[in-house]
């Protein structure tokens, strides 16, 4: 199979195979396989230096069967009009897979973030968000961006002031964009919702002995061993609930190079050297690798690609000698990649599952934003005093008194606590219905992209026929 396919071809093509196997007209299926809308914008920027620079952004709604449309905003050299379309049907699958009732949309300015002061940012991200504005990209109930590869809350923040500024609705506004800083509507847990729901997934996926037995693995992720490929903020937040979950992280790439420790890296440690040195270079636990590409072939039993699209191919599939792939990267794996990394038996979580805990969460985010009421805050009392009142029952029924500390382990939930609840259970359900569906049609025949394409495709065309296009 080509591996000259563009990013969105190679999108495409998973959604054909998975077609094959549902009994939609073609008509709806070309439907949702489309593009619905996309925009280049271009405009002027005046450089610290006085200079006059051209910069070149990009905002595609993939699909409007849900509205509104959602995906992060990404700030790389690489964004190009198909990156962007590919990665905006990929929110597409990734929400419906999820049941977040969204459409799919992604953005991207084609920039090294690295080589502009923060000043410079923060105009061009106010004159893209205007631009949004007037082409009507973005809205609570039209096209909501977050954080993506390259942009963070504080971006988020820029969006955010500039929409309410120019906004006539100053009720919902505050919903236009989600990944915010705390302080500014934003919500518990959406920082570390990727990398956390990455974990969760992880943890669903090794709980089933059948399955790791085809990979000839025990079940659990305790003493699994991980190398990370990336290590910016779904990275960092993924080995952060890998090594709560007891797995061993024992490599780390960036573009500079990788670190490689088969006994085991401190994460949080490597985290640290990186913010004191400004990279992993010479970390003293370790070996170094120079060419990062190197990681992706180290021994391991999950190997995690958390950094860009196409980064598995035809030439280092062959000697990926990990058992499960964790795409935490949008588009990790070529198509190619893919089939060999098949062949020799591999277990590949893909990406529209497996990243999905982002998007989850802003979903929580933009829901809290609406209802302008903090989650937890209408039942976190009444369950406490619930509780108590529980505890006392039990403790006149028994004579037992419970201890300062057990008393403590009980509270109502708050937004955190509800935030990784949702998010977990989130998680759990999705990859039990990717996996039934591989079941179904026999682990031979399905692999789990495929299944959970064809899961996707389900739920597209169930929205279709609400809306009554698709009797
Ligand atoms: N950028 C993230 C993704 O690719 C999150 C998108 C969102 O929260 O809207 O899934």
């Amino acid at each position: 199979m080509a591996e000259n396919l563009s990013f969105f071809q190679k999108v495409n093509q998973n959604f054909d195979k998975a077609a094959r196997f549902t009994e939609y007209p073609q008509g709806l299926l070309d439907q949702i396989k489309i593009c619905n809308n996309s925009c280049h914008f271009t405009f002027p920027i005046k450089r610290d230096d006085g200079t006059i620079q051209t910069i070149h952004g990009w905002r595609a709604e993939h699909s409007h069967h849900n509205l509104p449309t959602k995906g992060g905003l990404r700030y790389s050299t690489l964004v190009n009009e198909d990156e962007i379309v590919a990665l905006a049907a990929l929110m597409t699958y990734k929400c419906a897979l999820v049941d977040v009732p969204f459409g799919g949309a992604k953005g991207g300015i084609q920039l090294d973030r690295n080589e502009y002061s923060e000043s410079e940012l923060e105009r061009i991200t106010r004159r893209y968000t205007y631009e949004l504005i007037q082409k009507n990209y973005i809205g609570p109930g039209i096209d909501v961006p977050a954080p993506d590869f390259g942009t963070s809350e504080n971006e988020m923040a820029w969006i955010l002031d500039t929409y309410l500024t120019m906004s006539t609705d100053k009720l919902d506004a505050i919903a236009c964009v989600t990944g915010k800083p705390i302080e500014q509507n934003g919500i518990q847990g959406r920082k570390e919702a990727t990398g956390r729901g990455v974990v969760f997934g992880l943890e669903e996926a090794c709980s089933y002995e059948d399955d790791m037995k085809q990979v000839g693995l025990d079940p659990g992720l305790p003493g699994k061993t991980v190398v990370l490929q990336g290590f910016g903020n779904v990275g960092y937040h993924a080995a952060k609930y890998l090594a709560e979950a007891e797995a061993i992280i024992i490599g780390i790439a960036e573009t500079g190079g990788a670190i490689y420790n088969p006994e085991g890296l401190d994460f949080e440690k490597v985290a640290m050297f990186r913010e004191e040195t400004g990279s992993i270079r010479n970390y003293p636990d370790a070996t170094f690798i120079e060419n990062p590409n190197f990681s992706l072939e180290l021994e391991c039993d999950i190997l995690i690609p958390a950094a860009l699209e196409n980064q598995l191919t035809a030439e280092n599939a062959p000697h990926v000698k990990a058992r499960i792939i964790g795409e935490a990267a949008n588009g990790p794996t070529t198509t190619k990649a893919d089939e060999i990394l098949q062949e020799r038996g591999a277990l590949i979580i893909p990406d529209t599952y497996l990243n999905a805990g982002g998007v989850t969460v802003s979903y929580f985010e933009w829901l809290r934003n609406l209802s302008h009421v903090g989650f937890g805050r209408l039942a976190r009392r009444f369950e406490e005093s619930t509780y108590n009142a529980m505890f006392r029952a039990v403790e006149k029924a028994t004579g037992y008194q419970f201890s300062d500390d057990e008393r403590q382990t009980v509270h109502g939930a708050d937004e955190t606590d509800l935030v990784n609840s949702g998010l977990q259970d989130t998680m759990i359900n999705a990859y039990q219905e990717i996996r039934e569906i591989r079941l179904k049609h026999g682990r031979d025949v399905v692999d789990s992209r495929t299944a959970a394409f064809i899961n996707a495709i389900h739920k597209i065309a169930q929205s279709y026929m609400q809306l009554g296009i698709f009797p």
